[in-house]
C-alpha cells in the first residue's frame, strides 16, 4: 500500500476520537441523537483545529441509517458509500479556488434535486470567507430557504470576513486552539501505534510550535520521523526545523539584557550561518519570555529582570510582524534589535523614576512595588491580548489588523459605549416620526451597494439592522446579537459612508442590541413621564475631560396626556423591521 501521511492515516472517523473540541462534539452528538441537526453550520476557528474533520464526520453521521448514540455504524450502505469516498451527495468546495458567483449559482441550481443515494445532500464549503461578495449574496439566498434534504457546513479561519447576514443564518461553532497536553497525547498515540521512538521533549516542542493546530503538529511529527532512522532526539528536531535550543535562547536573552551589542552581532551571525530560521527564533523567544514572565508572577522566580522581559516581548511582537513583511529577514532582525539595545543603553544612563517601568536592570533586579507591579501586569496583558489578536488575524492585510485590534480593545469598547450613549441621547433629543419615516423609506437603497467592492460588506451588515429611532442628526440601529454589534463598531467608517450615501446626509449612528434598545426606550418613556428633558450632548466631549454642559431644554412644559402614546408616535407600535427587501 502506498504511504499515507500520519495526518490522513490518523484522521478521526468518529466523534469519539475528535481531539480537544469536547463541547462541539457534545453539541453535534446531541443534535444527532435528538434529530435536530441544523440546516446550516458555520465552523470557525484557527487552522488545523478539526473543522473539516468534524464536517466530514457530521456529513457521515447525519446520513447513517443505523445511528448509535450519535455515532455512525460504519456498516450501512450510506456509511460505506461515504467511506469509499465517491459519494455524489457529499459535495466539498474549497472557496479559496472557487470563489465566483457562478460556482454558488450552480449549487443553487442543483440544490433542489433530491440526493441520489443518501438521506441528505451535504455541502461542505471550506475557507468560506474567500467567497466574493456576489457569491456570498447568492449563497445567502440559498441559506434563507434551503430544501429539507440539504445541509450546509461552512468552515472558516476568518469569521470577521464572513458577512453577518450569512453568519446569522447559520449555527456557529467555535473551534478552539487545542491544548498542548492534548496535542502531546495525540502524538503519543501515533508514535506508539507506529512503534517509533521519539524523545518526549520532541513531542513537547512540536506541541509548543504548532500553536494549537493539531494538523500542523502531526505534519511536523511526520517530517521529523522520516528524517531520523532510529530514535528521534531533540537535537534532530531542532536541526531539522532550524530551531535554536532553549539554552542558547536563554544565552541570547542574557546578551540582550546586558545590552552587549558586540555579542549580539556574533550570536546572530552564528545562528544565521547554522541555518536557523530567524522568524521561528523570534516566535520562540517570545514564548520563552512569556513563560519566564508567567513563572515570575506564579513562583516569584526568574533569572531575568521582569521589566526587561516585558519590554523585550513587546519589541519581539513588533519584530515578528516586521519579519513577515520583510524582504531581508536578517537585516530586519538585526536593525530592530540594535535599535532596541540602543534605547536600553540610552535609558540606563538616565535616572528613571520609580513609578515608570525601570530599565536599570542590575540595581533593580527582583524589586517590585505594587504600582509598578500593576503597570507590568497591565502591560503584559495588553501584549498578550495584542499577540493573540495578531495570531487570530494572521492572514489579514495589515491595515485591517489595525482595525480589528482597535475596536476590540477594552479602552475602545468603553469609548464606543460612551459614544453610543451620547448618540442615543441626542437621537431622543430630536427624534421625530417624520425623520424615522424618511430613513425607512430610503433604506431599500442599501441594495444598490450590495455588490460594491468597498461598501458591500457594510451594506450587508446594515441590511440586518433595524432602525429604531431617528432625528435629523442621529439614528439608532439595533442588531439581534451582541457579537454583531461589536462587529458593527469595527465597521463604523464604511457603515457611516453607506448611510450617508443612501440618505444623502451625514448621521451619527448608535448600535445597540434589541435588548439594550428596549431598556433605552423604557428609560425614554420614564423620563418623559417624569418631565425630565433630554439635553443635547456634543460628541466632542468624548475627546476631552468631562465638562459641565449647558442645559438646552427640549420641552419646557409637559401636558398630562399619555407619554407612552407619544413614544408610539415616534417609534411605532411594533418595532418595524425594514429589511424586508433585504439583499
Ligand atoms: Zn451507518
Amino acid at each position: 500500500m502506498s504511504y499515507q501521511t500520519f495526518y490522513r492515516k490518523y484522521r478521526p472517523m468518529d466523534l469519539e476520537n475528535v481531539a480537544g473540541q469536547a463541547s462541539i462534539v457534545k453539541i453535534i452528538k446531541n443534535s444527532l441523537k435528538l434529530d435536530r441537526v441544523s440546516h446550516a453550520y458555520l465552523f470557525c476557528g484557527p487552522r488545523g483545529t478539526g473543522k473539516t474533520t468534524m464536517a466530514k464526520i457530521l456529513a457521515k453521521n447525519v446520513n447513517c441509517l443505523d445511528l448509535h448514540d450519535g455515532e455512525a455504524c460504519g456498516k450501512c450502505k450510506n456509511c460505506l458509500a461515504i467511506l469509499n469516498g465517491n459519494c455524489p451527495d457529499i459535495i466539498e468546495i474549497d472557496a479559496a479556488s472557487n470563489n465566483s458567483v457562478d460556482e454558488i449559482r450552480e449549487i443553487k441550481n442543483k440544490i433542489s434535486l433530491v440526493p441520489s443515494e443518501l438521506k441528505y445532500k451535504v455541502y461542505i464549503i471550506d475557507e468560506v470567507h474567500m467567497l466574493s461578495i456576489g457569491a456570498f449574496n447568492a449563497l445567502l439566498k440559498t441559506l434563507e430557504e434551503p430544501p429539507e434534504h440539504v445541509i450546509f457546513i461552512l468552515a472558516t479561519t476568518d469569521l470577521h470576513k464572513v458577512p453577518v447576514t450569512v453568519v446569522s443564518r447559520c449555527q456557529c461553532l467555535d473551534f478552539h486552539r487545542i491544548r498542548e497536553n492534548e496535542i502531546v497525547r495525540r502524538l503519543e498515540t501515533i508514535v506508539n501505534n507506529e512503534n517509533i521512538k521519539v524523545d518526549a521533549e520532541v513531542l513537547n516542542s512540536i506541541a509548543n510550535l504548532s500553536d494549537g493546530g493539531l494538523r500542523d503538529a502531526i505534519g511536523m511529527l511526520d517530517k521529523v520521523v522520516s528524517y531520523s532512522d532510529s530514535i528521534v532526539s531533540i537535537e534532530d528536531f531542532e536541526e531539522l526545523n532550524g530551531i535554536v535550543s532553549i539554552e542558547r535562547k536563554k544565552e541570547f536573552l542574557k546578551i540582550i539584557e546586558s545590552s552587549n551589542i558586540k555579542e549580539f552581532i556574533e550570536f546572530t551571525d552564528d545562528i544565521y550561518n547554522k541555518g536557523k530560521d530567524l522568524a521561528i527564533f523570534c516566535q520562540d523567544l517570545m514564548i520563552l519570555c512569556r513563560n519566564l514572565i508567567v513563572d515570575y508572577y506564579t513562583y516569584q522566580k526568574c533569572d531575568f529582570d521582569v521589566d526587561f522581559l516585558l519590554q523585550f516581548v513587546d519589541k519581539l511582537n513588533d519584530l515578528c510582524t516586521a519579519i513577515r513583511d520583510s524582504s531581508n529577514v536578517r537585516i530586519t532582525f538585526e536593525t530592530k534589535i540594535l535599535s532596541f539595545l540602543r534605547s536600553l543603553n540610552q535609558k540606563s544612563t538616565v535616572p528613571v523614576e520609580k513609578t515608570v517601568l525601570n530599565t536599570n536592570i542590575k540595581e533593580d533586579k527582583g524589586y517590585l512595588d505594587s504600582q509598578k507591579d500593576m503597570n507590568s501586569l497591565e502591560n503584559f496583558k495588553n501584549i498578550v491580548e495584542k499577540v493573540s489578536l495578531e495570531v487570530a488575524v494572521e492572514e489579514k492585510e495589515p491595515e485591517k489588523v489595525e482595525e480589528v485590534v482597535n475596536y476590540n480593545s477594552s479602552d475602545n469598547l468603553a469609548q464606543n459605549m460612551e459614544r453610543n450613549s451620547i448618540i442615543v441621547n441626542n437621537c431622543f433629543f430630536g427624534a421625530s416620526k417624520n425623520d424615522l419615516n424618511t430613513v425607512k423609506s430610503m433604506w431599500n437603497r442599501l441594495n444598490d451597494f450590495a455588490l460594491d467592492s468597498q461598501l458591500g460588506a457594510a451594506a450587508c451588515y446594515l441590511s440586518d439592522a433595524v432602525v429604531r429611532a431617528a432625528s435629523d442628526k442621529a439614528i439608532i440601529l439595533t442588531f439581534d446579537y451582541e457579537s454583531v454589534v461589536t462587529r458593527a463598531f469595527g465597521m463604523h467608517d464604511p457603515i457611516s459612508k453607506v448611510i450617508e450615501k443612501i440618505l444623502n446626509h451625514k448621521y451619527d449612528v448608535a448600535y445597540l442590541t434589541s435588548e439594550q434598545w428596549e431598556k433605552e426606550r423604557a428609560k425614554y418613556i420614564e423620563n418623559k413621564n417624569q418631565g425630565i428633558p433630554y439635553v443635547y450632548r456634543d460628541l466632542s466631549e468624548l475627546e476631552s475631560p468631562p465638562q459641565n454642559i449647558d442645559v438646552i431644554s427640549q420641552e419646557k412644559e409637559r401636558t398630562e396626556e399619555s407619554i407612552t402614546d407619544e413614544a408610539i408616535k415616534l417609534f411605532g407600535e411594533n418595532i418595524v423591521s425594514i429589511n424586508e427587501g433585504g439583499i
